[in-house]
């Protein structure tokens, strides 16, 4: 079975195409620059090199019947025709309170998502462009959509709720929600196989950081606490991201700074993180490397994360009472190394200890850099959510076939 898994952003589209029988990804690309002038598809298939269009591409519809040409082209394709893709899997954002595990696409659940868009206004809208824009080009196909909140829905009230009115919570919904979900229910899975341990018996703090980051405690399995709330704003200092602040500082930068509701938004989501305090870059590499060379304001960046990130640690070791694993992934735990160190150096009272040479290995595959003495074990997982989208969407699709059979 063939599954094409979509990750569709306002002006881009990215894709993967999945033999459900090995796992194995046949292609991988994206579209840019959807509806704007010069839009570039790149497609990476696996038996051949890969190739670079530019052309214009007005909408998301056109973007995945192109997307769809290249799939089926006799050299570049890697399927005989569109009737071999079985099910189209679909990154959404923000699944609310309402969706607690992956689902078909229906006319209900589309209304729902769009319910949903006052959540996430900058992610949902698009995801609904590319559920439209699958079902256009594929009308008979099976469509599912994985939500990155979903996996966080097993949070207790004392974690997801707000020390705020609760006629806030009743009538906005405004609560914790968490992201990042498939790649912590991805990363914890796969940690608990590498450790080869039950996932019930472990309570694991992943650490999912990269442009944006969100620790999460996933004890027995399930997520008991993740830094993310409402927004992807709050927690971790990100890229460009603030992380906590006392939220005092909003009306009070918006009352002497004259800021609108967008320009204090865009400030806290754009102009904040390790770009604002670096003065540099947003990019963990241009910081470590400003670090390396003496500059204070990128050391000071790189303190600060660091910092916050372990204190978090600490705190979700706190909550689950103890900790077993402690998983490193995406862009930055995944490839920084020095990151690594400086956070895992600082955790002896947990019992950390990890081998600085094992700390330093590149490899794409899942591995363990604690020391045989250490009472965590720390690993280095890398992500792969296209993968989860792909197994859930494969899931529901057989589930689908099995009832009408
Ligand atoms: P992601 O959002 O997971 O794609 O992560 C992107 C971020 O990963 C970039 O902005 C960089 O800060 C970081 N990153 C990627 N490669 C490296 C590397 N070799 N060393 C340190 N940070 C890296």
């Amino acid at each position: 079975m063939k599954i094409l898994v979509i990750n569709a952003g306002s002006s881009s589209l990215k894709y993967q195409i999945y033999d459900m029988t090995t796992e194995a990804v046949l292609a991988a690309g994206r579209v840019e620059r959807i509806g704007m002038d010069s839009s570039i598809l790149v497609h990476e298939p696996h038996h051949t090199d890969e190739i670079t269009e530019v052309s214009e591409i007005l909408d998301h519809t056109t973007a995945i019947r192109k997307v769809l040409d290249k799939l089926t082209d006799p050299q570049v394709g890697v399927v005989g025709s569109i009737s071999e893709i079985e099910a189209v899997g679909h990154r959404v954002v923000h699944g609310g309170e309402t969706f607690k595990s992956s689902v078909l696409v229906d006319s209900e659940v589309k209304s729902e998502i769009r319910r949903l868009f006052d959540l996430a206004p900058l992610h949902n809208p698009a995801c609904m462009m590319g559920i439209k824009a699958a079902e256009a080009n594929m009308p008979n196909v099976p469509q599912a959509v994985v939500f990155d909140t979903a996996f966080h829905q097993t949070m207790p009230a004392k974690a997801y709720m707000y020390a705020i009115p609760k006629v806030l919570y009743k009538k906005h919904k405004i609560r914790r929600y968490g992201f990042h979900g498939t790649s912590h229910d991805y990363v914890s899975k796969r940690a608990a196989e590498v450790v080869d341990r039950p996932l019930e018996d472990l309570k694991i703090i992943t650490c999912h950081i990269g442009n944006g980051g969100s620790l999460t405690a996933v004890k027995g399995g399930v997520s008991v606490d993740t830094t993310m709330g409402m927004t992807p704003l709050e927690g971790l200092m990100m890229g460009t991201r603030s992380g906590d602040l006392d939220p005092a500082i909003v009306p009070f930068t918006m009352m002497k700074e004259d800021l609108t509701v967008n320009e204090v938004n865009s400030m806290l989501n754009k102009h904040s993180g390790l770009l604002a305090v670096s003065g540099i870059s947003s990019d963990m590499r241009e910081i470590t490397d400003g670090m390396e060379a003496g500059e204070p304001n990128a050391t000071l960046a790189f303190e600060m994360y660091e910092y916050r990130l372990r204190k978090y640690i600490g705190a979700y070791a706190a909550a689950m009472d103890g900790v077993d694993v402690i998983v490193f992934t995406a862009g930055v735990g995944e490839n920084s190394a020095i990151v690594r160190k400086h956070v895992c150096d600082n955790l002896t009272f947990l019992g950390v200890e990890i081998d600085q040479e094992l700390n330093k290995v590149r490899s794409k595959e899942p591995r363990v850099i604690s020391t045989p003495n250490s009472r965590v074990a720390v690993l280095v997982v890398p992500t792969n959510e296209e993968l989860m989208i792909a197994r859930d969407t494969y899931r529901l699709a057989q589930e689908a076939n099995a009832n009408q059979a």
